[in-house]
C-alpha cells in the first residue's frame, strides 16, 4: 500500500523497464527514419517523455493532440472530440501515435481515421496500457506496453478528475 492507499497494479520499475523495451523496439524498427511522435494529451505526458528520451535518437519530432472522450469521471461517452489539434503537417511523415490507455478503442479508431486523411507515409500506435475489452474488440495497437483488466486506472499521467497524475505507478481506482 502507498501513502494514499492505492495498491499498484504496475509498479514504477515494471513501467520503466517496459518503456525502455518499447523504446528499443521502436528505435530498431524505425532505424534512420525520422519519426513524428503524436502524444495524446493529457494522460500520455509521462509516457511520451520517458519513451522519447529512450528512443535515443536526436531527430524524433514531437507534437500534441488533445481529444476528449470522457466527459468526466470513469465512463466513456463514446463521443470523441478534438480539443487541440496538431501544428505539424503529416503529409509524407512517419507518425507514431503515443497513447496512455486504450479502453473501448473509440478514441484510437477516431484518431487513426482523422490522421490517416492527412496522408502520412505511415501511421502506427504505441499504447502503454491496453484493456482486455479493446483486445477483444480487435483494436489495432502496433506497440503495446501492458495488457490490463477492464478497470479504471490512475497514475503515471492518468487522472481521475485531475487527481493522481503524479503517481509514478499505475493503480486501479477502487
Ligand atoms: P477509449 O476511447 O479507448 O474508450 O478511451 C480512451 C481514452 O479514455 C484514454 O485516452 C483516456 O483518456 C481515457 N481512459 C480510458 N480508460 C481510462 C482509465 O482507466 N483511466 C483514465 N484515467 N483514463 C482512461
Amino acid at each position: 500500500m502507498t501513502e494514499i492507499g492505492l495498491e499498484p497494479l504496475l509498479t514504477e520499475s515494471q513501467i520503466q523497464e517496459r518503456v525502455t523495451e518499447l523504446a528499443k523496439q521502436i528505435a530498431a524498427d524505425y532505424g534512420e527514419t525520422q519519426v513524428l511522435l503524436v502524444a495524446v494529451l493529457r494522460g500520455s505526458i509521462h509516457f511520451v517523455s520517458d519513451l522519447a528520451r529512450r528512443i535515443g535518437r536526436a531527430d524524433w519530432e514531437l507534437d500534441f493532440i488533445q481529444v476528449r472522450s470522457y466527459q468526466s469521471g470513469r465512463k466513456s461517452s463514446g463521443v470523441v472530440q478534438i480539443r487541440k489539434d496538431l501544428d505539424t503537417n503529416l503529409e509524407g511523415r512517419d507518425v507514431l501515435i503515443v497513447e496512455d490507455v486504450v479502453d473501448t478503442g473509440a478514441t484510437l479508431a477516431h484518431l487513426r481515421e482523422l490522421l490517416g486523411t492527412r496522408r502520412p507515409k505511415s501511421l502506427r500506435v504505441v499504447a502503454l496500457l491496453v484493456k482486455e475489452g479493446a483486445i477483444r474488440a480487435g483494436t489495432q495497437v502496433e506497440y503495446m506496453g501492458f495488457r490490463i483488466p477492464d478497470a479504471f486506472v490512475v497514475g503515471y499521467g492518468l487522472d481521475y478528475d485531475e487527481r493522481y497524475r503524479h503517481l509514478p505507478y499505475v493503480a486501479i481506482l477502487p
